[in-house]
């Protein structure tokens, strides 16, 4: 083997930029952040073919002194830190003095800079490493970055570059980046001399999310924020409507620069656990401030990521703090039928006067006609009567909806002398508001219970046999049935096993079911977790498990093809994962099971019922799997939509 040598400063360096520059994007954020160390409070941004011809990056900062010039293009030479204690207390974005120079070694670089106070400027040229000389140029108070042929005599480097559009994207996610963390920092960025972005400075992160994801989003997120002795974090979640298939939406700050953290990815995946389908992720914006002894920057040449000193700490403030935003938190999804998209033809203008005649001929046609084959509005002794055993007993205990007759919290309760709410709720023709002792009723109406807080219910109907309709202040909220009832039994189960409480009822006779080996493995092996949901399974020998008892709750349900699907999810989950994530998934699994499917016709007081638990759970909007559980259709867009605003 040959001797050892040190290598040149020239090969150092391009060894460096292998690690610091991937792409042009990476030469604009080293840049960024440069300016930003510098406090400009404006920086410009010219781009030329995606970055491999020129990135130009102008500022209006502190600028360097003409003798550190050549400094700043040298290895490990940097004017913001000293010794290594310094390390723990960087509060700029830059520290390591390596940025200028890998660049420099890897393209023709050029610096102008003029400090206030100097007569005139400086510039220096570097061209693949090769430093030129010092000379004075006339430039305002602030720096001039210029980077031409990036990777010119790094041809492999060169060659992996993508398509100009791809290369753009990734310097204008750069430019995004630093445009969320530095608010107050006028940006303007320009591709081929064309502007793309131009931002005038803001005190509010939500002006920039504004222009860059658009006024749908911008309005809908939910501001969170939250203190604790070490940590503040603060920003945006999106809402559940906006989530993606990637991740590529999550923005996350640590005093000011953007990071990418694993361990806080997945708490923010956890606090939208429920919300959102499998495969979606929520969109976020997120800034984390805390005092930089508790975090190390150190670890990754870009600083890309960093490790916390207390990582477990940040994830249960950041999980804690969404969740709990969110039980407040009006996550409802509200359609929007977008513009354009007529309901029916555009009608032609109607006199005013020939349209209330047609309204009126139409309302004394319908009380004629539909009086005849509709109920009275007086009601038979009787239905009263069976009304108010509903009122203050449990449902029936085969119903499907036994699980609120198995927790008194869950009754659902109608005031005494209420109407029989499932008997048609009297609508008087013409009465924006329809109250319930006049006129005829059209369809069944569900006066007593509610859709939720704050938005009474009025009529009710199931449509399809899968729909409820409902007709509530805002205008007309039409509900899932199986989705919801799903996140009512999801809801309940988890309480239950949160308290330690799910009542389990013993078989006379256990069951004996037959499974494949290696479910009959998973269910034996998860025989605490298991029982924890309320179920008792005893081995038996072979492929045969004994199931001395099931969840009372669930009494309707099929347990062994429930059992089969637990295993079948115990067996898959082959990497470990917590118990709590099981435990979770299989919640889901038995509300879904469990819950009244699709396609099944409710009798009225069941869909009272339902509706009725709506408002008894912190997330009635999203079953557990996070489709909606019901759409807002409100009085104004429908008015819109039939033209009756404006
Ligand atoms: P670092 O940012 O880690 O210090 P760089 O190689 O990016 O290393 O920059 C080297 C030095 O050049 C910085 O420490 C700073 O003093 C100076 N510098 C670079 N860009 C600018 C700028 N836009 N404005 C003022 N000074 C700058
Ligand atoms: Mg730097």
């Amino acid at each position: 083997m040959s001797r050892i040598q040190a290598l040149e400063t020239l090969v150092v360096n391009k060894i460096a930029a292998g690690e610091v520059v991937e792409r042009p994007g990476s030469v604009v954020k080293e840049l960024l952040e440069n300016s930003v160390d510098a406090l400009a409070s404006r920086v410009e941004v010219d781009i030329v073919e995606g970055g491999t011809e020129l990135i130009r990056i102008a500022d209006d900062g502190e600028g360097i002194h003409p003798d550190d010039l050549s400094l700043a293009v040298t290895s490990h030479a940097t004017s913001k830190i000293r010794g290594s204690d310094d390390l723990f207390r960087v509060r700029t974005m830059g520290f390591r003095g390596e940025a200028l120079a890998s660049i420099a070694s890897i393209s023709r670089l050029k610096l102008r800079s003029r400090q206030a106070g100097a007569e005139h400027g400086s510039e220096l040229a570097v061209d693949g490493g090769q430093i030129g000389p010092l000379q004075p140029c006339g430039c305002p108070v602030g720096t001039v970055t210029e980077v031409r042929s990036l990777f010119f005599n790094t041809p492999v480097r060169r060659k992996f570059l993508r398509s100009i559009s791809t290369e753009f994207g990734h310097i204008s996610e750069q430019f995004t980046r630093i445009a969320l963390a530095c608010p107050r920092l006028a940006a303007v960025l320009r591709h081929n001399e064309r502007m793309v972005y131009e931002l005038p400075p803001t005190d509010q992160v939500v002006d920039r999310l504004r222009l860059f994801f658009g006024s749908d989003l911008a309005d809908r997120l939910i501001w969170v924020e939250s203190q604790t002795d070490s940590a503040r974090l603060w920003g945006y979640a999106g809402h559940p409507s906006e989530s993606r298939s990637t991740r590529k939406c999550q923005y996350l700050f640590l005093n000011g620069r953007f990071i990418q953290d694993r361990s806080l990815q997945h708490a923010l995946g956890e606090a939208y656990r429920g919300l959102l389908m499998t495969g979606r992720y929520p969109v976020a914006f997120l800034f984390l401030e805390l005092s930089p002894e508790l975090v190390d920057v150190n670890i990754h040449p870009t600083k890309a990521e960093v490790r916390f000193r207390d990582a477990q700490s940040l994830y249960r403030q950041l999980l804690s703090t969404l969740r709990t935003r969110f039980l407040t938190a009006d996550l409802e999804s509200t359609v929007s039928i977008p513009a354009g998209l007529q309901l029916a033809p555009q009608r032609p203008a109607v006199d005013p006067k020939r349209q209330l005649d047609l309204q009126l001929e139409l309302a004394a046609w319908a009380k004629d006609s539909l009086a005849q084959w509709l109920p009275p509005v007086s009601l038979p002794e009787d239905s009263t009567r069976s009304f108010g055993q509903i009122g203050t007993e449990p449902l029936s205990a085969d119903g499907i909806f036994n699980s609120a007759a198995t927790y008194p919290g869950l009754q659902t309760h109608i005031e005494p002398g209420a109407q029989p709410t499932w008997f048609p709720a009297p609508v008087e023709f013409g009465a924006a508001d329809a109250s319930p002792s006049d006129a005829e009723g059209i369809m069944p109406g569900a006066g007593g219970a509610s859709a939720g807080p704050g938005s009474p219910v009025r009529q009710i109907m199931q449509v399809h046999d899968c729909y409820l309709v409902v007709e509530t202040d805002e205008g007309i909220t039409v509900i899932d049935q199986h989705a919801l009832h799903e996140r009512v039994m999801y809801e309940h189960l988890r309480c239950r096993v949160i308290e330690g409480a799910v009542e389990s009822q013993k078989m006379l006779v256990p069951q004996p079911l037959e499974f494949g080996p290696r479910e009959v493995a998973a269910l034996l092996e998860n025989k605490d977790l298991l029982s924890r949901l309320g179920y008792g399974v005893d081995e038996f020998g072979g492929t045969t498990v004994l199931l001395a008892a099931y969840p009372a709750m669930l009494a309707q349900a099929d347990h062994s093809r429930l059992l089969a699907d637990i295993a079948d999810q115990l067996a898959a989950a082959g990497q470990k994962p917590s118990r709590r994530d099981i435990l979770d998934s299989l919640l889901h699994l038995m509300a879904c099971k469990a819950a009244v499917k699709a396609g099944q016709r409710l009798k009225p007081e069941e869909m009272e019922s339902l509706l009725a638990q709506r408002h008894l759970i912190d997330d009635a909007h999203h079953c557990p799997h996070g489709r909606p559980t019901a759409l807002v259709l409100t009085r104004t867009e429908l008015d819109r939509q039939f033209g009756r605003l404006g």
